[in-house]
């Protein structure tokens, strides 16, 4: 019998597709707004511009000052700019970097942001925001904070280099992986999630061998979407706190840390969840889904161990200690010991164990 469960739908509006960001200046209008401040990062400024162009006398200005983990003297500076230049509306073009800097401006000033990600990190879906400041970063969930639309241009993605293109897809096959176990997960969840790994396993490789190729692009953005989603709409567990220290607090790449610490932390966790392991071993087509992960990065080119991003095993206490200081839920209980396992196994990047619920098989 199925469980009981609870769903809400995430109010977004999303536009998919190709030169969809042509559509930019109905959307804005569609919001009943007039100026709209533009954000990205320094290397997309060409493509923050571009944006501003396509909305004329609608663009207040562009800001390509966004940076990894928004930090919050970034966006002091950015409110500055954008107070400066009169705006009713925000729109981010780029990655979780530039998301999350117009979700940062909208959470202080209260106005409407519309999303436009060229990544696969999946922040456009989620009311969520990571913000860096003394070198901790915290997370809020607020629901000013969730985008009003979101616009997915495939063409966007096709200059994302295949090294960042990989590394982000295993970003967000990680947030539908732990959906799969959220402990306030439901079957509707479950399906994007599925639907968003599958589509992510199939395109990547595809990617990496072809980067411009139309149906992996579009493959892979649409999976990211699913697994913004799932993001967006259930809890997370032990394997997004643990990037979120690791990468957070020791300043590492966040997607190339979601990669590394995905087969670890499915290992430990899947024994505990055997209805996940059964929809990743679906998802996946592999038995062993935490090592088929394992072995995707790898034919991906992708680092496997935090060593080779430069994390060593003298860091291992500070980020146990850190990932230990709150209580949050997880499918499989852990102590600091079991935290400090994990960690050394991706300080090192050996193979995942292999998960014990034999009973299980597709
Ligand atoms: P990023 O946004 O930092 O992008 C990495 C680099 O790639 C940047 O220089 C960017 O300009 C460039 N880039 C992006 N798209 C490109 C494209 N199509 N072509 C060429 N270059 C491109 O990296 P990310 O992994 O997308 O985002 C990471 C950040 O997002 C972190 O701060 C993380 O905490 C945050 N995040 C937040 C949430 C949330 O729900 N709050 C979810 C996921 C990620």
């Amino acid at each position: 019998m199925m469980p009981r469960f609870t769903f809400s739908g995430l109010p977004t509006r999303v536009v998919f597709g190709s030169r969809t960001i042509g559509s930019i200046g109905s959307e804005v209008e569609r919001l009943d707004r007039r100026r709209a401040f533009v954000v990205c990062s320094a290397a997309q400024q060409r493509e923050g511009e571009m944006v501003c162009d396509l909305l004329g006398r609608s663009c207040s200005d562009v800001y390509a000052g966004a940076v990894l983990h928004t930090p919050t003297s970034v966006t002091k500076d950015a409110m500055h700019a954008m107070v400066g230049a009169v705006s009713d509306c925000i729109v981010s073009i780029g990655g979780g970097s530039a998301i999350g800097l117009g979700k940062a401006l909208a959470l202080r000033t209260g106005i409407p942001q519309i999303c436009v990600p060229t990544t696969y990190a999946g922040s456009e879906m989620t009311p969520i925001l990571g913000q860096t400041e003394d070198a901790e970063k915290t997370t809020l969930a607020d629901p000013a904070i969730l985008p009003k639309t979101v616009i997915y241009d495939v063409e966007l993605t096709k200059s994302l280099p295949k090294r960042l293109a990989a590394a982000s897809g295993l970003n967000a096959i990680a947030h539908a992986a732990e959906a799969l176990y959220a402990q306030n997960g439901n079957p509707i969840i479950g399906l994007l999630a599925q639907e968003g790994i599958a589509a992510l396993i199939r395109s990547l490789p595809q990617i990496v061998s072809d980067p411009i190729a139309d149906q992996s692009r579009s493959d892979a953005l649409y999976g990211a979407w699913l697994c913004g989603v799932c993001l967006g709409s259930v809890g997370m567990a032990l394997h997004h706190k643990l990037c979120h220290v690791v990468a957070g607090s020791f300043d590492l790449p966040h997607a190339e840390t979601h990669a590394i610490l995905l087969p670890y932390a499915l290992a430990y966790n899947l024994e505990a969840t055997p209805t996940a392991l059964e929809a990743l071993r679906t998802a996946t087509g592999s038995n062993d889904p935490a090592r088929k992960i394992y072995d995707l990065s790898r034919a991906l080119d992708l680092p496997v161990s935090l060593g080779e991003l430069g994390f060593g095993e003298d860091n291992i206490d500070r980020a146990t200690t850190l990932t230990m200081k709150n209580s949050y839920w997880n499918p499989r209980p852990f102590d600091h010991s079991s935290i400090r396992e994990i960690l050394r196994a991706a300080c090192g990047g050996r193979p995942p164990k292999t998960v014990r619920v034999d009973d299980y098989r597709i």
